[in-house]
């Protein structure tokens, strides 16, 4: 089992350690056949890509692809879930130098609203802590989930259910209806294996991305392929992978 395309990595825009430069090269090294660089979103403070380095960013790609006819490269963004209406942050004055776009949850996110700050960034980090809000809190953020992909053109969720409870199933479901992919990710502990097997009861397709920082772990999947075989995932509802 082998990554064709890796279509979640970091680049120095966000918090990666290197360039989109040296990240392709590293793709082309490996036998990668197209690599994705999807940066964090902007509503991060410490690492979300500044709007003005949208354009940069498609100049650099462009030039790459231009460069190398044996890998090919796309620009993406690993944009922030940040309300419980679904929203993201992502624009389009943004969106219009993609080739698509990933949501994820993360830590440290300006919230879209100050509303979204109390009702949604809030209980997200007192579930941890109180157990009692967890079901609660767990149904936001599944409707949250299921929204985005009603409101956005959206290819993958990035580790579905990593730092915020999800219902796996109703997601699974909706990203099935939407033709959204459900990434496995090495870097993280969701999708999990239970996970995985309630997900699999859908018809949508998955992804395996190495989320990676620095050139060392691109096209990395660590334990993944036992996470697969584990959960019983027929390798053909991994839209990027190759035996
Ligand atoms: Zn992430
Ligand atoms: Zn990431």
């Amino acid at each position: 089992m082998k990554i064709t395309h890796d279509m979640h990595t970091h680049s120095t825009y966000s918090h990666g350690k290197n360039t989109i430069a040296e990240m392709v090269d590293q793709g082309r090294k490996i036998g990668l056949k197209a690599i994705t660089i999807s940066d964090h979103g902007r509503s991060h403070p410490l690492f979300g890509v500044r709007k003005k380095s949208f354009a940069k960013m498609r100049r650099e790609i462009d030039a790459l692809n231009q460069k190398y006819d044996d890998i090919d490269v796309y620009l993406s963004v690993e944009s922030n879930l940040t309300g419980a209406n679904g929203d993201i942050d992502i624009k389009d004055e943004e969106l219009k130098y993609c080739d698509w776009i990933s949501v994820g949850y993360h830590y440290g996110y300006v919230a879209a609203s100050f509303s979204d700050f109390l009702r949604f960034a809030i209980p997200n980090y007192t579930a941890k802590v109180l157990p009692f809000i967890r079901k609660r809190v767990t149904r936001m953020n599944t409707q949250s989930y299921v929204k985005m992909m009603e409101r956005y053109d959206v290819k993958l969720i990035t580790h579905p259910g990593d730092k915020m409870p999800i219902d796996i199933d109703a997601v699974a479901k909706a990203a099935a209806k939407y033709g959204v992919l459900l990434e496995i990710n090495p870097r993280h502990d969701h999708l999990n294996v239970e996970e995985l097997k309630i997900a699999m009861k859908y018809n949508g397709n998955f992804v395996i991305n190495s989320d990676a920082h620095c050139i060392e772990a691109v096209g990395d999947m660590r334990n993944v392929p036992e996470i697969v075989t584990a959960a019983g995932l027929p390798l053909e509802r991994i839209v990027n992978i190759a035996d």
